[in-house]
């Protein structure tokens, strides 16, 4: 079963690969076919193996012998790993489905984000509808606090959209989109997280000198990480946090 979940995880990767690639050239996701964009040739199932057929033709396209970026393989990967991971926390539940097209929206976010510094809208769009169908059964009886998660979400990253100029409107809608997924406690979590994974990270990359005060550096991948972060590992760190302060 996992090794079928990690499959999954694979085949998906590989369209979050057409979606980030497709997406912010506006272009359709479902057609045309797949091709090699160096020579145009339309690639068959075997071409469009997750991970196998990178390795298979040493990352190069079968056809024109252009080489592909590492990045195809490593999107795949990553989506396959995280979905064993889910499953492994949720089982096979609602709530498992749920989560990982979160992610697998999380990582065509993050990486959109950081190459063109926007969050697509359809993807905060359809993250946002999936929830509401979704969680109208999961959420049951809890209505009102995924609502406020989603209201302190959006109005909080709004306000300091206002107040800084640093957040995007993506940022502030995601935030919107993850408090009703999360409900209040969740997004609480995530705020702090983003901003503890926002400073950490440019921190690094000031000191590593790959980017200085003035850069732009997109909070889309950070508002993920730490949604990644409360859905993985949110009970356990949230049961040590209130073991601290009550012992
Ligand atoms: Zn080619």
């Amino acid at each position: 079963m996992t090794f079928f979940v990690f499959l999954l995880g694979l085949l998906i990767g590989s369209f979050l690969n057409v979606c980030i690639y497709r997406i912010p050239a506006g272009q359709s996701i479902v057609s045309p076919p797949s091709s090699c964009g160096a020579c145009g040739h339309q690639l068959n199932f075997w071409d469009m193996m997750p991970v196998v057929n990178y390795i298979m033709n040493q990352g190069k396209c079968r056809y024109c012998k252009a080489s592909y970026s590492i990045q195809y393989p490593l999107i795949e990967l990553l989506n396959g790993m995280l979905y064993v991971l889910t499953f492994y926390y949720y089982g096979l539940s609602l709530n498992f489905v749920l989560y990982a097209i979160i992610i697998s929206s999380l990582i065509v976010i993050s990486v959109i984000d950081l190459k063109t510094q926007t969050i697509p809208d359809e993807l905060n769009l359809f993250a946002f509808i999936i929830t509401i169908i979704l969680g109208a059964y999961l959420f049951k009886g809890n209505y009102l606090n995924h609502f406020y998660g989603f209201l302190f979400g959006f109005v909080l990253f709004l306000l300091i959209a206002v107040l800084t100029n640093a957040m995007g409107g993506g940022d502030i809608k995601l935030m919107g989109v993850l408090g009703l997924l999360f409900g209040l406690q969740g997004i609480l979590f995530v705020t702090v997280f983003s901003f503890v994974y926002g400073a950490l990270i440019s921190l690094l990359l000031i000191l590593a000198k790959k980017a200085s005060r003035k850069d732009y550096i997109p909070f889309g991948p950070f508002i993920s990480l730490a949604a990644l972060t409360y859905i993985l590992f949110g009970n356990a760190i949230l049961t040590f946090y209130f073991q601290l302060i009550l012992s």
